[in-house]
């Protein structure tokens, strides 16, 4: 049959819009289209009177790959900002990720050795060996007095469990700093596209055929007629027709409003740790982009449990939603004309430079075989 595209790409998140560039650049004739009403996926910004707000929740580039780093300022240059969040927990600010700054909020210690000697205090305090759940590897990381103040409550209203009840494996590290750095990441790179992602996902895409509101899955077999192969984007569970289930996930829920004030917070992101406070954090988003506006955007975010009707944004990576993965897997990889890519075709968390990655890995497979 005489197709129209070679791909057809469904989703045009970063994963989409690095394939379908690639592709594009090798003078394949590529479509790309996504459900919603907008191009970008989760990274997508809504301008709201000026200001770039994170719609999908605040995205900050942070990699240790060069090439990764090289790969998306060619599309746009990167602003310096670095990520340093803070904590407000009962009735205190705290700087974050844990360093000497939150080590003398907690204890007023300042000097390094007095901090390494009443952490090791505090986690032999709690003599566990052999952590069973979330609380247990994080007391035995940290001790309890950072686990009660900064990690608990938190924890559980991120993922609506208690921590006893989550499995351990969420906290895999808790990295303690003896520095006074409030840098978050460790990566060399980190930035904010100037004038926000659209302009990355802009590029990407520039020249490119794309359709916005077209859901793939409802005009599937009009869609497959006109492209030789799929790559596609979507939930994996969702293109089989949840055949074996559904493959659970962990969702949000924005609340952004627009004050009349120059400066609400003075950060771009504080956590909020206490149960009593339902949201786990504000973004300012301004000061993503050291805004000077005489106004301000700010978006409260809520943990929320997930269900068909809301965005799916962390998969629960627990034993039976991966062994329910691997049996979509085991399906996808039969399939001869279709590439499975991206964070719910491959139900993984993937930040922004692991998803790059992990589309140039599958340009190269598909084009350099
Ligand atoms: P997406 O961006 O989700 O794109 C998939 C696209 O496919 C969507 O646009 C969707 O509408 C479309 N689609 C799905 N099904 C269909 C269909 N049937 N038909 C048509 N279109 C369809 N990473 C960082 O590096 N730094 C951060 O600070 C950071 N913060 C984050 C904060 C939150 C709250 C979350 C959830 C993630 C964060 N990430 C961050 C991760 C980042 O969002 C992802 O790495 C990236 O967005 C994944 O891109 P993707 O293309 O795989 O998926």
């Amino acid at each position: 049959m005489n197709k129209k595209f070679d791909y057809l790409i469904v989703g045009s998140g970063l994963f989409g819009a690095v394939f379908a560039h690639e592709a594009f650049k090798r003078g394949k004739k590529v479509k790309v289209i996504d459900k919603r009403n907008h191009l970008g996926g989760n990274i997508y910004c809504q301008n709201i009177d000026g200001i770039q707000v994170h719609k999908y929740g605040a995205h900050i580039f942070h990699t240790n790959d060069e090439n990764i780093w090289k790969y998306v300022n060619q599309f746009v240059p990167f602003n310096s900002y670095i990520n340093s969040p803070l904590a407000f927990a009962k009735g205190k600010l705290y700087n974050l990720p844990f360093n000497m700054n939150t080590f003398y909020q907690l204890w007023g210690l300042f000097n390094p050795k007095d901090v390494e000697v009443k952490l090791s205090e505090e986690i032999n305090k709690c003599g566990i060996i052999d952590p069973k759940n979330l609380e247990e590897q994080a007391l035995s990381l940290v001790g309890k007095d950072i686990y009660e103040t900064l990690i608990k409550e938190y924890t559980e209203k991120q993922w609506g469990k208690p921590a006893t009840e989550l499995p351990s494996f969420i906290i895999k590290r808790l990295p303690v700093r003896f520095t006074f750095d409030n840098n978050y990441f460790n990566d060399r790179f980190q930035g904010i596209p100037v004038g926000g992602y659209n302009r990355l996902i802009d590029a990407l895409l520039d020249g490119i055929d794309t359709e916005t509101g077209i859901d793939y899955l409802k005009n599937r077999i009009h869609l497959n007629s006109i492209a030789h192969k799929i790559v596609y984007c979507g939930k994996i569970d969702e293109y089989f027709d949840y055949e074996f289930g559904h493959l659970a996930y962990r969702s949000l829920r924005f609340e952004t409003e627009i004050l009349n004030t120059q400066n609400f917070q003075g950060n771009a992101v504080i956590n909020y740790n206490d149960k009593d406070v339902p949201f786990t954090r504000i973004i300012e988003h301004k000061h993503f982009e050291f805004g000077t506006q005489s106004h301000t955007v700010i978006t409260r975010e809520y943990p929320q449990n997930w269900d068909l009707s809301k965005e799916a944004y962390y998969p629960i990576n627990d034993e039976h939603n991966q062994s329910l993965y691997k049996r979509y897997r085991l399906k996808a990889d039969n399939l001869q004309n279709v590439i499975f890519g991206g964070r719910l075709a491959e139900y993984r968390y993937y930040d922004m430079h692991q998803i790059i990655a992990s589309s140039l890995k599958a340009v190269k497979l598909e084009f350099e075989k």
